[in-house]
């Protein structure tokens, strides 16, 4: 999984680049629809998987990290969690406004993609994943209730936070009290970054709570 999930991105994103060109974006607002319902079972696969933001952000954090121009500082505007919201709506709103009153489609998801790249380079990707991206404000709903998701096993943890150093959407944590890692289903991208660096194995993609954690 460790090679085919950047190949699955890699083609996910040469997908989108093509519709964008083709002038068929909204085949793909549509592919995002289905993702919603996808998520409800499998968790946030769109996110981990499809995003052509994610995949862009990939090499971009590490850009920033490597350039020394990234900050875990996040802006206080956003802290409060509503922005997301604010995106969807305005992104919505364009959309519609273009179509009926100026006979245009507006690049909602181009400049989106522009404005992901930009704020990765200066900020964690969470701050992206979780706070202003309007497709994660309806992803991160869905995605609460999925039934399949990355879980760790309290047994075998032993709260080393390695997973939470790499986590690129702030889903996983070590508790302070119980000292295990517990992952918050909604904001999970089910990517393979914490599986990838847990020294004993603890995190499995298996049946999740349906309330999401
Ligand atoms: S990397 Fe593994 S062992 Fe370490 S805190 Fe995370 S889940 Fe627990
Ligand atoms: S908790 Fe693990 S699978 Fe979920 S987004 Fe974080 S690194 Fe990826």
């Amino acid at each position: 999984m460790k090679y085919i999930a950047p190949i699955i991105r890699i083609l996910f994103l040469a997908l989108f680049v093509f519709l964008l060109i083709k002038g068929n974006i909204f085949i793909w607002l549509a592919l995002f629809g289905v993702s919603l319902l996808v998520a409800v079972v499998f968790g946030r696969l769109y996110c981990g998987y499809v995003c052509p933001m994610n995949t862009l952000m990939i090499p971009v954090e590490w850009l920033g990290k490597k350039l020394r121009i990234q900050t875990a500082a996040t802006p206080k505007w956003l802290k409060g969690g509503y922005f997301t919201w604010i995106s969807l709506g305005v992104s919505i709103a364009a959309m519609i406004v273009g179509k009926r009153m100026f006979h245009m489609n507006i690049p909602v998801l181009p400049i989106w993609l522009a404005l992901s790249v930009l704020l990765t380079l200066r900020y964690k990707p969470e701050v992206f994943h979780n706070l202003v991206c309007p497709f994660g404000a309806l992803q991160k709903v869905f995605g609460r209730f999925a039934f399949f998701s990355k879980k760790v096993d309290p047994d075998t943890c032993i709260g080393c936070k390695l997973c939470e150093k790499v986590c690129p959407s702030g889903a996983i944590a070590v508790s302070p009290d119980s000292k295990k890692a517990v992952i918050t289903t909604a904001l999970c991208h089910q990517c393979t970054r914490c599986t990838d660096v847990c020294p004993k194995a603890s995190i499995r993609y298996r049946k999740a709570r349906t309330t999401g954690n």
